[in-house]
């Protein structure tokens, strides 16, 4: 089975994150997407949401695809979330499945910096789609990695969850930039300085 890793810190969840799931699994008929919420130390998240409301979000967000799923081990296993490491116990927990791990076009020309790139590159391809403020050049990359990354042909959405929770703290509306189960979440847990308040 072939499985796509879908990683990020998902504070919000955003339609670029899900139509980048979308667009990957259909460019490489991938059986399943598993979102994976990373842990943020603390330190790094004053105006951020805690793991379990980012878990939460993103279960809200999947549920009604029949492909897409969560993998939560990173949240609850806490601490510095590396990419190898976590990518070493599926493939024990799932000696079967062809794991894919989709990236934006600035997490792909960042691939070079990640702990341990020179092993993940040999466990599972990446599956690159592009993203505004990065030009997705596979020929800026030390070759062993650009032969391990695919593209995926994605219409680009400039949204970020930095703006996104920059909009809330403004009170300016995030609505159909997130996914309808997110914005309701947005709105009922006042997350990002939301107001809790009916949708209106
Ligand atoms: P932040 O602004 O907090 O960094 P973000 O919008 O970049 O949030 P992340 O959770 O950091 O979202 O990103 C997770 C993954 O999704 C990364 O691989 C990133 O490149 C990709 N991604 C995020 N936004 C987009 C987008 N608009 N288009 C394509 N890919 C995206
Ligand atoms: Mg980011």
């Amino acid at each position: 089975m072939k499985v796509g890793i879908m990683g990020g810190t998902f504070d919000p969840l955003h339609i670029g994150h899900m139509m980048a799931a979308e667009t990957a699994r259909e460019s490489y008929g991938l059986q399943e997407v598993w979102f994976m919420p990373s842990h943020i130390p603390p330190h790094k998240h004053e105006a951020g949401a805690s793991g379990e409301d980012r878990l939460s979000m993103v279960q809200e967000a999947v549920k009604d695809h029949p492909a897409f799923g969560i993998l939560d081990w990173e949240v609850v296993r806490g601490g510095v979330s590396y990419t190898l490491e976590t990518v070493i116990s599926l493939q024990e927990e799932y000696p079967q499945h062809e794991f894919f791990f989709i990236v934006g076009a600035d997490m792909v020309q960042y691939l070079p910096k990640w702990q341990g790139i020179e092993e993940l590159v040999q466990r599972l391809t990446f599956i690159g789609v592009g993203r505004p403020g990065t030009p997705l050049d596979l020929g800026l990359l030390p070759g062993f990695i650009a032969e391990r990354v695919v593209l995926a042909d994605m219409p680009l959405v400039d949204l970020s969850s930095t703006m996104l929770r920059a909009r809330a703290a403004e009170g300016k509306s995030i609505r159909y930039m997130v996914p309808d189960a997110v914005f309701d979440y947005v709105q009922r847990s006042g997350l990002y300085g939301v107001q809790p308040r009916s949708a209106d």
